[in-house]
């Protein structure tokens, strides 16, 4: 079968550009190796109650915001999205002090203020200075633009040093760096561009999504399927057999082979890059470069299903910490005791006011879990189940200090570690957000969407920025290789 384009992965990369594609005319097939599509969107589904996998708020969804017009676009603004309270849509513990981050930059710096009186100077400059990040994040899709405040110039900053000279204040440092645990806050690495424009759309707006991320996977494949494309599961890309310098034919299940003019590819570049064939061609040194990019760290995360009426819907996202030390997570222990934690709440049923489910949230390097690298889903020895409860309880103990009664009101537990993550989504290592940003190196960690191969090209959140709004931006600038930004921007 002949496409226009083949793309690799129903991630929101893959389905994103899936139906940028369709919607420039393009017949377009998306190969998705698992049973179902999303990728990190997926959903699974327990007693009635939806567990969402790698999703749980978005930013800057409110009209006029980047998210928006590219939701916009993409037709999901009619999803069920429920604004996360303006007041105080993350509050950021240590130990046994809350602080509140306030949607909109001036409320955002005056909520701190109240806490830290002393620096409302500073504060006030760096929600300035978010808002100028955000202002300029759609400059972005414009070439050649490199002034002082633009992804360019700041993805070669350090986001620690950065806070270290603007803010003297050592707890507010923390307390500013407390919402981003996820994100892998290694003070040698992370740049601050990533920090500061995540950050910033969170705070323009933050959104939960009633029923799961599977909703955005689904209604962009239906999009896909009613402009003419096909998106398939249990499709897995095993060989990308190539002639001269471009690949040939796409080889499916090890059997099927279909024939495009592009292949686009969200899985990871390395993963990409070693289902090539026929290499004599390839660059060493590009898939040498590849190959040792480190990623970022993986999730522990506990699903916790609750009994009916007991524990009120909280319309935010907690992050606990026992100690205010929130640049060392990327650097703990593998066997050191859980000391921080991210608490979403899941949206309860209309007319409900108590949540149904919880999720609890930890980093978890892979040196936690390579042991059992070599078994799969559902067949790990007890070793590893064992690992997995003790975490638990040490999740579950450190969100109860901060919820009254949430013991008692557990119905069940299930648990995934780097090691479900690998399984699920192919990410190498289980890491979460695929390959980790150098802002000493961007060069090597960031990675244009085009490769050495003329008609193979990369999306997703390896390439740029990782996360809803990230991945959907990186979207758009690996289909401007095919169609051209101009293009794509009128429609914007
Ligand atoms: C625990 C966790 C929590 C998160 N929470 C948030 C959040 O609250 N807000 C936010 O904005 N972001 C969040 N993120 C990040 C966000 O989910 C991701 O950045 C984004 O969904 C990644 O999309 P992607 O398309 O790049 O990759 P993926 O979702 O990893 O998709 C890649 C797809 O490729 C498929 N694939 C791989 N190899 C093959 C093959 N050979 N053949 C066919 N298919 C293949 C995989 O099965 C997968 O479906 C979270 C991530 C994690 C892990």
């Amino acid at each position: 079968m002949k496409y226009d384009i083949l793309i690799i992965g129903s991630g929101l990369g893959g389905l994103e550009c899936g139906y940028i594609l369709s919607r420039q005319g393009y017949s377009v097939c998306v190969l998705e190796q698992n049973p179902q599509i999303g990728g990190c969107l997926q959903t699974f589904r327990r007693g009635g109650t939806v567990f969402d996998t790698g999703f749980h708020y978005v930013g800057g969804l409110d009209e006029g915001q980047l998210l928006h017009k590219l939701f916009r676009y993409f037709d999901l603004l009619d999803l069920p999205w429920r604004r996360l309270d303006a007041n105080g849509f993350a509050e950021v513990a240590f130990h046994d002090k809350s602080y509140l981050f306030a949607s909109g930059y001036q409320r955002f710096a005056e909520t701190l203020a109240k806490d830290f009186p002393h620096r409302r100077k500073q504060l006030s400059n760096y929600a300035a200075f978010l808002k100028q990040v955000g202002d300029n994040t759609a400059d972005s899709f414009l070439p050649g633009s490199n002034h002082a405040l633009s992804a360019q110039s700041l993805l070669g900053r350090s986001a620690w040093l950065f806070l270290k000279e603007t803010i003297d204040d050592p707890l507010l440092q923390q307390v500013l760096s407390g919402a981003s645990l996820t994100m892998e806050l290694c003070a040698g690495k992370l740049p601050l561009y990533v920090f500061a424009q995540i950050n910033s759309s969170f705070i323009q707006s933050a959104w939960r999504l009633h029923g799961g991320g599977s909703l955005i996977a689904e209604k962009l494949a239906d999009g896909i399927r009613r402009m003419g494309g096909t998106v398939r599961t249990k499709a897995k890309v095993t060989r990308l057999i190539t002639k001269g310098n471009r690949i040939d034919t796409v080889e499916c299940n090890g059997e099927e082979h279909l024939d495009s003019r592009y292949v686009i590819s969200g899985a990871h570049p390395a993963l990409t890059l070693s289902l090539l064939d026929g290499q004599a061609f390839f660059r060493e040194t590009y898939r040498n470069r590849i190959n040792r990019l480190p990623d970022t760290y993986g999730m522990f995360t506990v699903h916790l299903q609750l009994k009916e009426n007991t524990i009120p819907y909280l319309n935010r996202t907690i992050y606990l910490y026992r100690q205010p030390n929130v640049w060392n997570y990327c650097h703990y222990h593998p066997r050191a005791k859980t000391t921080a934690v991210l608490v979403n709440f899941q949206p309860p049923r209309a007319g409900r006011t108590c949540t149904a489910n919880i999720d609890l949230l930890t980093p978890m390097h892979w040196e936690e879990v390579a042991a059992w690298s070599d078994t799969a889903v559902g067949n790990r020895s007890e070793e590893y189940y064992r690992l997995k409860e003790q975490k638990a309880e040490e999740c579950i103990a450190l969100a109860a200090e901060r919820i009254p009664g949430l013991k008692q009101a557990i119905e069940k537990i299930y648990t995934s570690t780097p090691l479900t993550y690998r399984d699920y989504t192919g990410t190498r290592n289980g890491s979460a957000y695929g390959i980790q940003k150098d802002y000493a190196n961007t060069m090597l960690t960031l990675l244009p969407p085009q490769t050495p191969v003329s008609n193979l090209l990369l999306t997703g959140q390896n390439l740029n920025l990782h996360g809803i709004l990230g991945v959907s931006m990186t979207s758009f600038f690996t289909c401007a290789r095919i169609v051209g930004m101009e293009n794509l921007l009128r429609q914007l």
